[in-house]
This record gives C-alpha cells, structure tokens and sequence, in this order.
C-alpha cells in the first residue's frame, strides 16, 4: 500500500499558511479552473469516448457544460458566501452581536466514480475551492482516460500542495482512506458508502456521501403520456442507464400501460434511433462485470421493447421489459443500465406503501397533471430530490442543493450546497463591554428577574 502521508502533509503545511482563506485566491483559482475547463473541452470529450463510447453532445451536457454553469454561479455568489453573516441575537444576550463565520475545514478529499468521471470529479471540487480548501481527488479506475487527463490538468493548473490527483484503484481509495481528513467527500454506490463512513467514523472525519439506490417513476392515469414516455426514456437511456439519478423503473397505472409502452417506444426510436448500438453515439456498458450483470435482467418479466446486446462493443440497446414484479433479480439492487422494467398499479397508496417498505431512494419522478396526487407522494414518500413531469433535470439546477437521504446518501451539494458542505459554520458572540447585566450570575434576585 502506498503512503500518502506526505502528500497530505504538504497539503496540511499549505492550508496553515492561511493563502485559501483569502476569497480573492479562491476567485483566481476558479477562474483557472474555467479556463482548464474551456481550453481542454476536446480533449475532455476524446478521454470520455474512449472510456464510455458517449457522444460529444451527450459529453458536452452532462459533463462540460454542467461544471461550467457551476463554476459561473460559484464565481457570482462567492463573495456573498463567504462573508460573516450577522443574524439575531436572543434576550439573554441582550447587548451582544451575533455572527456565522464560514470557514474551510482543511484538507479534502474527494473520491469519483466512473458514470459522469470528469464532472463528478470536478463539480466536488469547485465546492472544496470555493469554501477555501485544499483538496486530493481520486478519479475511478473504470475510466483511466479521463482519469488521467484529470491528474495532467489538474497538476498542470494548480500545484500540488493546493490541489492533486491520485490514480488508482481500491487499494489507493483504502490507504488515501487510512490518513486522517479534515472532510471527505464521496460519491459512488451504497456498499462502498458504508465503508467511507466506517473508515471516518474512526478518525471522526466529516463526510458526504452522494451514493445511489432504486429512483422510481410513477406514471399517474391523468400523465400527459407524450411527454412523460419521451423525458422518462431520455432519463433512463442517457449514459445507457449508467445515472445516479436515472429512473430506475416505472410504475404505470394500469389504465395507461399499453398506451405509455407504445409511445416509449416511438420515443427510443425518436432520440436513439432504431439502431442505437450501430449509431456510433450509445454510450456502452462500463465493464464485462456490469455487462454480464445486466444481460442476466433480460429475461426477466416480458419483452417488451429491444433486448439486443453487442459483446464485443459492451453494449446493450435501450430495453423496456414488463410484467416486472418484485420477485424478479432486477428489482433487488439499483440497475444502472439500459433496462426499463414495468410494474403496473392500480392504486395509488399500495405504491406508496410499497416504495416506503424501501430505502429511501436518491430520486423520484412523478408524471401526473393532479395536484392532489402531487401532494400525496410529496407527503408520504422521503427521497432525496425529483422531478414533477420529467426527471434527471432537477440535478442540472444550481439553485437545488442535490443528494439522497437515509441509504441513498448524506449532504447536499451543487450551487451553495457546494460551498456549505466544504465550510464549518463557525457560531460566534461578540460581547458588550459598555455594561454587564447581573441576571446573568447566581443570585435569589436573579432568579425572580429571569423566571
Ligand atoms: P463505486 O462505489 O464502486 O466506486 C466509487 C469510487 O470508490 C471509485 O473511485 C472506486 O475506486 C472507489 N472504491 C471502490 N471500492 C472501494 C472500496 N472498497 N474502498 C474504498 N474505495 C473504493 O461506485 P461506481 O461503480 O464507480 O459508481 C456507481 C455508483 O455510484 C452507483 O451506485 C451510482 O448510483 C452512484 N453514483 C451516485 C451519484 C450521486 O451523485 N449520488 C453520482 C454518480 C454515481
């Protein structure tokens, strides 16, 4: 196992010096991350074609464009994150002024799987800078292009003692995981989520866990059904499945059934075409492993739509299967493939009751025109964030801090999200020497004047 102690000590020498805690420091280096972002956007997409086969457009939404949103907002609110805020003082401080200080915790460490690998990397990152921080990433292994095109820019634009990277796999996640932290923050599944916090419990590190789970999507009998089978196929079949935040399967009322799997499949055919693996711009399955996984789900259920695989390209065309129920392999673990299982309802508690007998997932997705339906998931059902009539997007927003609850994760990032989960919240009180009021000190008078 490789020592990284002096990496991280160097990182620790850094922060002491006191140069990230200047909000002029953290604009120019932002402002250097943009520019690392803008000038190698190519380079960004070749690194992630060669991993995951994904397109340029796809590449350029979810993993270019995206940070760039993030880091544009960061840059505007900065200034306004950053500054002691006075809030209320209460009757028995009477005299004195009350202050939240935001200050970076130290030295960060940041762990990225390998879905989104260059913007999950780097969207934690802009928080860690932001809240003033020093931080060591450590991409995923799956995806060695992007990740070493991470570690070449980011040592290339920063140095070392403020901001690096460290390739490698479980081995390096588990030694860089034995050093002690001033904050971690984690994304990737629940089992490795589990270990990260067992692993900073020991050092009482703070963290984040932004992990995954089953995000359901129920469509009512009242959906506009055009538009919920084409954002419902668009956010399961983007990346292949391969989404955090993907609807992991669909609950259709009986009613709509036929009708919704008619119009999913006139919308794969729209967005995919009718040869997705043969198109040259589906994004492939990561590994053999999760391949050989996936193409287990096939019969589960019925075949509804699709259900071609390539071995050899690692790839699986978008698939809906229904008849799905419970019982089957694939509605026990989050999928995180092109695989669209079906389970029908007729009503509305017994799915709720249903999802509740879950963990809490990261997302769900409701597709009805009722706002009383509306109100009755939102009251009923905990999950980490979601959309009403579409999904995936609430992610893209910088105004809504993104992540899961219970199992599907802890902490919230994304626009000050970011700058709060990198930031210790110091409380302070700033006291009055002009007076000193006695009810403060034991006395029987005392005692009367504050009961
Ligand atoms: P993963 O948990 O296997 O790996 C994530 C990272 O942890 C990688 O860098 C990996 O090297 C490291 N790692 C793996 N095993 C480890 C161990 N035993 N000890 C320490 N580190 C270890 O996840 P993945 O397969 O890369 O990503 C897919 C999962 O991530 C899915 O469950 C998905 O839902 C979740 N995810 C969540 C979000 C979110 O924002 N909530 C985003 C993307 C992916």
């Amino acid at each position: 196992m490789e020592n990284y102690h002096e990496l991280i000590q160097k990182q620790r020498d850094y922060f002491a010096k006191g140069e990230t805690k200047d909000v002029s420091f953290r604009v120019n280096a932002l402002e250097k991350l943009q520019k690392m972002v803008k000038t190698n956007e190519q380079d960004i997409m070749n690194a992630l074609k060669e991993d995951l086969n994904k397109s340029e457009f796809d590449s350029y939404l979810t993993e270019i464009a995206v940070l760039l949103e993030e880091i544009k907002f960061t840059l505007k609110n900065i200034n306004k994150w950053a500054k002691p805020r006075r809030v209320k003082s209460s009757v028995p401080t009477l005299g004195s002024k009350s202050f939240i200080y935001p200050e970076p915790y130290g030295v960060s460490l940041i762990i990225a799987p390998w879905n989104y690998p260059f913007q999950l990397a780097i969207a934690p990152l802009i928080g860690s800078m932001a809240a003033g921080n020093t931080a060591i990433m450590k991409p995923s292994e799956l995806t060695p292009n992007t990740s070493e095109l991470i570690a070449k820019l980011i040592k290339s634009y920063f140095s070392e003692e403020y901001i690096s990277v460290v390739e490698g796999g479980v081995e390096t996640s588990e030694a860089l995981l034995a050093e002690k932290w001033d904050h971690i923050f984690f994304t990737g599944s629940v089992p490795v989520g589990r270990k990260i916090m067992q692993a900073a419990a020991d050092k009482l590190t703070p963290v984040t866990l932004e992990l995954g789970g089953k995000s359901p999507a129920i469509i009512h009998e009242d959906a506009h059904l055009t538009h919920a089978a084409k954002r419902l196929v668009w956010g399961k079949f983007l990346n292949a499945g391969q989404t955090c935040v993907a609807p992991d399967y669909a609950y259709i009322h009986s009613s709509v059934k036929e009708k919704f799997i008619k119009e999913a499949k006139k919308a794969i055919e729209d967005l995919f075409t009718s040869d997705p693996i043969a198109s040259g711009n589906f994004t492939k399955i990561v590994s053999e492993k999760h391949f050989n996984r996936l193409i287990s789900f096939l019969d589960n259920g019925d075949l509804a739509f699709g259900g071609t695989i390539d071995v050899e390209k690692l790839m699986i065309e978008p698939t809906i299967l229904h008849e799905v129920t419970w019982n089957d392999p694939i509605m026990e673990d989050e999928i995180f493939g092109p695989i669209l299982p079906i389970m029908e309802y007729k009503d509305l508690d017994e799915i709720i009751f249903k999802i509740n007998e879950r963990p809490k997932p990261l997302a769900l997705y409701l597709f009805t025109e009722s706002e009383k339906v509306q109100k009755e998931v939102l009251t009923h059902i905990s999950f980490g964030g979601g959309c009403i009539n579409d999904t995936v997007l609430h992610l893209s927003s910088p105004h809504l801090p993104f992540g899961g609850v219970g199992e599907s994760g802890m902490g919230a990032y994304h626009g000050k999200g970011s700058f709060d989960v990198f930031s210790h919240e110091k409380s302070m009180l700033k006291q009055s020497t002009k007076f000193d009021l006695p009810f403060r000190y034991p006395s029987q008078n005392a005692l009367k004047t504050i009961k």
